[in-house]
C-alpha cells in the first residue's frame, strides 16, 4: 500500500515501485516496468522475448534533501519480427544516459541560475557531465524553437 503511494508520488506512469533503501545521503527506489514487452527500435514491432535484465542506478530529482536514484531494470529483448536483440528505450530517459530526463532538465535549470562549479558541488556530479547536459539541453531548446540562432559575425551581415 505504501509502495503504491510511492509509485503515485514518483509520477512515472510506466513504473511500479517495489521497494526502497534509505541511506545517509541518498534514497534508492527500486522499480519495475509495468509492461512486459518493448518496441524494437529497428522495425517497430512490439516484442515479449526478454533475454536479459539488469538493474542500473538512474539519478532522478532529489527528494527530502537527499539524492535520489531509481534502481531501474535495463532490459534486453530479442525482436519477434527481425530477430535482432535490442535494449529497451524508455520515454523518461534519453538512451544511454544514467539520468532521467527530468533530472537533466533540473540540472539545466540550476545552471541558468548559478555556476557549473556550484551545481557540481550541490549535486555531486562532475562539471564535465554538467556541461554535457547543459549543452545538449540548449541545443534541444534551440531546435524546438524552430531556428538555429546564427552566430553573429558569420555569413552575411551589412
Ligand atoms: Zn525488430
Amino acid at each position: 500500500m505504501a509502495l503504491r503511494e510511492l509509485s503515485d508520488f514518483l509520477d512515472i506512469p510506466s513504473l511500479r515501485v517495489t521497494g526502497y533503501r534509505k541511506q545517509q545521503d541518498r534514497v534508492e527506489i527500486i522499480v519495475e516496468l509495468k509492461a512486459n514487452s518493448a518496441v524494437c527500435p529497428e522495425c517497430g514491432v512490439r516484442s515479449t522475448r526478454k533475454h536479459s535484465e539488469k538493474a542500473i542506478p538512474m539519478r532522478d530529482l532529489p527528494c527530502f534533501g537527499r539524492q535520489l536514484y531509481l534502481l531501474l531494470p535495463r532490459r534486453r529483448f530479442k525482436c519477434n519480427h527481425c530477430c535482432k536483440p535490442f535494449t529497451e528505450r524508455l520515454s523518461f530517459v534519453d538512451f544511454g544516459m544514467s539520468f532521467t530526463k527530468r533530472y537533466e532538465q533540473y540540472i539545466y535549470d540550476q545552471c541558468k541560475e548559478r555556476s557549473f562549479t556550484a551545481v557540481e558541488k550541490q549535486e555531486g556530479i562532475s562539471d564535465t557531465v554538467i556541461a554535457k547536459v547543459y549543452e545538449s539541453f540548449s541545443t534541444a531548446q534551440m531546435q524546438r524553437g524552430g531556428s538555429l540562432r546564427q552566430r553573429p559575425g558569420k555569413s552575411g551581415g551589412a
